[in-house]
């Protein structure tokens, strides 16, 4: 696995389990580990999207069990994947390059209004964006062929799809998550069996034709801004997503089993996923011990240093019933940075699907 994260650290576990050896590799390795080699036939993924170029990825991406070529060219530059996107059809927000001549009303005019640039690479977390509505006319960065501007979408909630495909082309997916941010970064993640069951098949169908086209072979998420005119394609993250985090105690088969089980040939299934998982994820700062008084609380901590920002962690809950849900929401000591997204989270999951 090129990445030695979280991600890959969560993948690591689940091929213990598993019975799959999965290895983690620092893209950056000291010189003694630069003789990597893979022992048998080993499969390569990755748990990240963007690598430096050395001497090592370079070889690694030479290995003959390097999956995923074709989705990572595409999906790793904004502007490649937004053109992917538009090739095959599939609905993303109205997005244009920026050139070296284009400004601010430029922009705007191309767009039909207010829009956000967004870094072609390496942008994560609501890093590398910039928004024209806080605009004063000077302000925009010079990111002129390193970024794309796309419109700014007015949605009612935001949804990710996780799923996977194995070498056959046989596809599976987890149910519609729905994802609570704030300052670009995710906070709280919700899956409540059937809530957006009348998105899930449009989904669907639009991940499998990004797969299918691809030829993908493991897991790969989707998030969506859900909007008057329906689904629109926000991003798409070639790995393991921290929106399918809840899979660890929601579902049969979590997102990390599934990748292993899509890349090793083992048997996909679409997991049972019986009850309400609520994810939340540790940011900046340590846990407050205090959550892991409430009975239903599982903490996955990363081991990293705090720093302003960072994902830290997470806490999952899982019961089969919304209400019980709600009450460890609600109980959650949480930073006040988290109060707006837990009251969108509890009303959700008290509430209809938005429409
Ligand atoms: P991203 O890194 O592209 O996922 O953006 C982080 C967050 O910024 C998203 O989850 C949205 O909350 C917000 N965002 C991104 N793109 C747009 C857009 N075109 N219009 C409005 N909000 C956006």
């Amino acid at each position: 696995m090129l990445g030695d994260g979280q991600l890959g650290a969560m993948l690591r576990d689940a091929g213990r389990r598993l019975g799959v050896d999965v290895e983690t590799l620092n893209p950056e390795p000291a010189e003694t580990s630069q003789a990597w080699a893979p022992r048998g036939h080993a499969i390569i993924t990755a748990e990240r999207e963007h690598w430096p170029d050395n001497g090592f990825t370079r070889n690694l991406q030479a290995e003959p069990g390097w999956l995923n070529a074709a989705a990572f060219a595409a999906l790793t530059d904004r502007q490649s994947q937004k053109a992917l996107l538009d090739a095959l059809q599939l609905p993303t927000a109205q997005w244009c390059q920026v050139t070296a001549e284009a400004d601010l009303q430029s922009l705007r005019a191309a767009l039909n209004g207010e829009f956000l640039l967004k870094r072609r690479r390496g942008g994560y977390d609501g890093r590398g964006q910039w928004r024209s509505q806080t605009a004063d006319g000077e302000g925009m960065p010079d990111w002129h062929d390193e970024a794309i501007a796309e419109r700014c979408i007015d949605f009612s909630t935001e949804l990710s799809l996780i799923g996977a495909r194995d070498a056959q082309g046989n596809m599976v997916f987890y149910e519609l998550t729905e994802n609570f941010h704030a300052g670009g970064i995710l906070q709280i993640s919700l899956m409540q069996p059937g809530r957006f069951a009348r998105w899930q098949r449009e989904a669907e169908f639009y991940h499998a034709r990004l797969m299918s086209h691809l030829q993908y072979q493991g897991v790969l998420a989707i998030e969506f801004f859900l909007t008057d005119a329906g689904l629109l394609i926000n991003e798409v993250a070639p790995r393991v997503h921290n929106s399918g985090h809840w899979t660890l105690a929601g579902a049969s088969v979590d997102q990390f089993e599934m990748h292993l089980r899509a890349i090793s040939g083992l048997p996909l299934v679409t997991p049972m996923q019986p009850g309400c998982s609520v994810m939340v994820n540790v940011i900046g700062r340590a846990v407050d011990p205090a959550c892991l008084t409430l009975p239903g609380t599982r903490l996955h901590w990363y081991g990293k240093q705090e720093r302003a920002g960072r994902k830290l962690g997470h806490l999952n809950f899982f019961h089969p019933e919304a209400g019980h849900a709600a009450e460890w929401l609600r109980q959650l000591p949480l930073d006040a940075v988290f109060a707006e997204s837990r009251e969108r989270a509890l009303r959700a999951l008290v509430g209809d699907c938005p429409e």
